[in-house]
């Protein structure tokens, strides 16, 4: 069945398929302004993706769907406060990202808190803030979170991650045996989502029994793990019902991993929930309504944003180009780390008045498959894979290189290797205004910040 809805849609890739939202004369102006590289943001993107999220779990028969954001995706101020304006819930795992959420004044009721150190300091601090909705992943953390509740004189709301232990099909997986995320279901030890449960059952009035939590992975490709995690939290919910007198629970997120499209074409939302959305209804016929929580960071913002570069230099040999730029993977860390194929396409420069490259460098020889696109630092996984999308016609020096749905995982791993600093980042704004959302950083910035002034 999935590999059919992947069939269905393996006809759409194209570059139109890419999302461009600015025109070549703006990115030209903006350049001139900017420089490269430079971050382009689209509002209205963001706005877009949480609608279609949303519309994806339109038959589900439990009560409210709620979409959580998971902020570690892109914590950028302005992208969040887009967010805040679609009403969604925010997923933090840290006290870092509580503080961005606290300077925003973001509601506390509209946060689920996941951490995966669970001390007692930071319990204290989410609790002090507000938050109600707390994810434990260990039986220290539950004790932790207990004692933090005393101290602030609060009752949380208390979800247990459960691991399901089930095999993902995806690009970065959270789910295996043993792993370090969540619980098992039943571990035979106080680490397993039975003895948590009961302890929290056991705990009240202390503690609130809130449901349950996983998340699979991120990227997922084949959406049967979720039907296979939600079968073995089904026996989970039997097992408890027997023992528990009154258990029941509230909200089931059932975490992040929908997919973006770079090279592959991947099934929409819509395509995706309705792989398990009969079995979410089942969990609804037997054992009650429940909310249905939703995590993304990467669908929520991948496709909102590219990257403008500047091709700096080539060189030819044999049948190959490669082509070099003035970015790397300070700045899209995934294109090294993961091999992500972000779509690429070629803009030109329209103040670019040397002949000279253009004659040596015609590019009509070389496929996509012999040229190679190279980042700026020395560093050997520094390039660029490309996508099936990716058209590098025209990759001749002063021309600019587009890289697509760089908005996950891209600014928040931007990093000073080489002396490098953070480009600026601007946003369309649903008005269709251009917005300096975050300055550039200078080579004096970093000097001061690695400690240049300490004498
Ligand atoms: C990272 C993460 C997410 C988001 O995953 P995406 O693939 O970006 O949607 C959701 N939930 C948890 C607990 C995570 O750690």
């Amino acid at each position: 069945m999935v590999e059919n809805v992947v069939q269905i849609i393996q006809n759409k890739k194209s570059l139109s398929k890419t999302n461009r939202f600015i025109t070549n004369e703006e990115i030209n102006q903006l350049v001139k302004e900017h420089g490269t590289p430079l971050y382009l943001v689209d509002e209205g993107t963001l706005h877009e993706k949480v609608l279609e999220l949303r519309n994806a779990y339109k038959k589900f028969h439990g009560h409210d769907v709620e979409i959580a954001y998971s902020i570690k995706a892109n914590f950028n101020p302005s992208i969040l406060k887009t967010f805040m304006k679609d009403n969604i819930t925010f997923d933090l795992t840290s006290l870092g990202e509580l503080f961005f959420i606290r300077e925003l004044k973001i509601n506390p009721e509209n946060i689920i808190y996941t951490s995966v150190t669970e001390e007692l300091e930071e319990y204290k601090q989410v609790l002090s803030y507000g938050v109600k909705r707390v994810v434990v992943s260990s039986y220290f953390g539950l004790i932790n979170l207990s004692q933090a509740a005393n101290i602030v004189g609060v009752i949380p709301k208390v979800m247990v991650r459960i691991n399901p232990e089930v095999g993902v099909k995806a690009e970065v997986r959270a789910s295996y045996k043993n792993g370090k995320f969540g619980v098992p279901l039943n571990g035979g030890k106080v680490d397993s989502a039975y003895y948590i449960v009961k302890s929290i059952f056991s705990s009240r009035p202390n503690l609130e029994f809130e449901g349950f939590h996983f998340h699979l992975g991120s990227q997922i490709t084949n959406f049967i793990c979720y039907v296979n995690a939600l079968e073995r939290l089904h026996s989970l919910l039997n097992k408890l019902k027997k023992e528990i007198p009154n258990f029941s629970f509230k909200t089931l997120d059932i975490g992040g991993g929908t997919p973006v499209f770079y090279n592959e074409p991947v099934p929409t939302p819509q395509e995706m929930a309705s792989i398990y959305l009969d079995k979410l209804n089942n969990l609804v016929s037997y054992h009650g309504k429940f909310t249905l929580m939703i995590e993304s960071g990467r669908f929520l913002v991948a496709e909102s944003s590219l990257m403008v570069s500047k091709i700096v230099n080539t060189k030819e040999y044999n049948d190959h180009k490669i082509v070099i730029l003035d970015t790397g993977y300070h700045l899209l860390l995934d294109a090294a780390l993961l091999k992500q194929e972000y779509p690429q396409e070629i803009v030109s420069n329209k103040s670019n008045n040397n002949h000279l490259y253009f004659s040596s460098n015609s590019n009509k020889q070389y496929t996509g498959k012999n040229i190679q696109l190279a980042g700026r630092l020395c560093d050997t996984f520094d390039v660029f894979p490309t996508s099936k999308l990716s058209d590098l016609s025209y990759a001749n020096i002063g021309n600019y290189v587009l890289f697509y749905n760089v908005g996950a995982y891209s600014l928040v791993f931007n990093m000073p290797f080489h002396c490098q600093t953070k480009p600026p980042v601007l946003m369309k704004t649903c008005d269709g205004d251009i917005k300096l959302i975050r300055k550039g950083t200078t080579f004096n910035d970093l000097y001061v910040e690695e400690g240049g002034l300490i004498s």
